[in-house]
Parts: C-alpha cells; sequence; structure tokens
C-alpha cells in the first residue's frame, strides 16, 4: 500500500523534478525552484549530482530504444554541469508540475512555462518532471532512494495555501 505521504491524489502528492544539466549551467536553479516555491507547493527532497550512467538510463528505460538515447544519456551524466535533483509536495503536483514544465519540444511549449520561457530546443530543454504517479513513484524511489532523503516537514504556510472546502 501507498504510505500517507506521497500518495497520488492527496494533498500530499509528490513529484521528481530535476534541472538538467544545461539548466544549472544556464544559471536558471533558482528561477526553477522559486516557481515551484512560488505556487505553493514544498521542497522535500533536493541533491545536486553528476548521475551514474546507470541511474541515466533506468531513469530513461522506456526510451532505450529511441536513436537519442546514448545522445541523451551523455547529456545527463558526461559531468560538463551536474544535475539538480528534487521532489516537490502539494495538490495536483504531477500534472501540475508538467503543466508548468510545458510542452517536450520548446518549440510547442507555451510562454509562461518554463520550457516555453527559457528554451528553444528538444535536447536542451532544462529540466525533468515526472509524467505519471507510477513514474512519479519509480523516479523518486530511484534518485532519493537512500533513508532520509525525502524529508517530511509541516510548513507553517501550508493553512493560508491549502483549503478544500
Ligand atoms: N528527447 C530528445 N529528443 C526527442 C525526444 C526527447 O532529446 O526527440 C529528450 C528530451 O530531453 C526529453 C527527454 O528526452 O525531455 C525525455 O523524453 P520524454 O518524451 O520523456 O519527454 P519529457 O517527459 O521530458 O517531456
Ligand atoms: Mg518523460
Amino acid at each position: 500500500a501507498l504510505p500517507v505521504y506521497g500518495a497520488p491524489g492527496t494533498s500530499k502528492e509528490r513529484t521528481f523534478i530535476a534541472v538538467k544539466p544545461d539548466g544549472v549551467q544556464r544559471n536558471l536553479v533558482g528561477e526553477i525552484i522559486s516557481r515551484f516555491e512560488r505556487r505553493g507547493y514544498k521542497l522535500v527532497g533536493l541533491k545536486l549530482l553528476v548521475p551514474p550512467v546507470e541511474l541515466a538510463k533506468e531513469h530513461y528505460a522506456d526510451l532505450s530504444s529511441k536513436p537519442f538515447f546514448a545522445g541523451l544519456v551523455d547529456y545527463m551524466t558526461n559531468g560538463r554541469a551536474p544535475v539538480v535533483g528534487m521532489v516537490w509536495e502539494g495538490p495536483s503536483v504531477i500534472k501540475q508540475g508538467r503543466i508548468m514544465l510545458g510542452a517536450t519540444d520548446p518549440k510547442n511549449s507555451g510562454t509562461g512555462t518554463i520550457r516555453g520561457d527559457f528554451c528553444l530546443s528538444i535536447g536542451r530543454n532544462i529540466v525533468h518532471g515526472s509524467d505519471s504517479a507510477e513514474s512519479a513513484e519509480k523516479e523518486i524511489s530511484l534518485w532519493f532512494g537512500g533513508k532520509g532523503e525525502v524529508v517530511n516537514w509541516t510548513s507553517n504556510n501550508e493553512e493560508w495555501v491549502i483549503s478544500e472546502n
């Protein structure tokens, strides 16, 4: 059974968001964190790392047969810049996180979305976000699987941000 924290459909739903190496290189980490903070979402996991090749391959396993897979894994893991991995919590954060990111191909991303405001090219689209509850569960355990890496904490703002009545 899913734990109370992180359960999709609850106010504690969680998603995995990452700033990819191009986003770190372009100094957009603060901008991206800020957008999720200002929306009202709660940061419950955060790390900076050059992901091991095996982690990147597992993360993108569903794309392993695509022609761009090798280049994608190299871009994520070659160490020219690290990745910022995050777990964000709040109502509908999986779906809303994807909306905040914008379409995969920045040529189709709306203005006002992260990709629509900062990107031009599908191979340099600066952010990742889980695309479903299943992906969120897989990706959070993959990137934040260690004990205590995701932190349960109570925001003193919560009653001013979340009320379903
Ligand atoms: N990607 C790419 N070329 C493509 C499709 C995808 O380089 O034709 C990269 C791009 O960085 C994208 C990632 O592969 O963000 C994962 O693809 P997916 O379809 O899962 O898009 P996302 O979930 O990131 O929007
Ligand atoms: Mg995806």
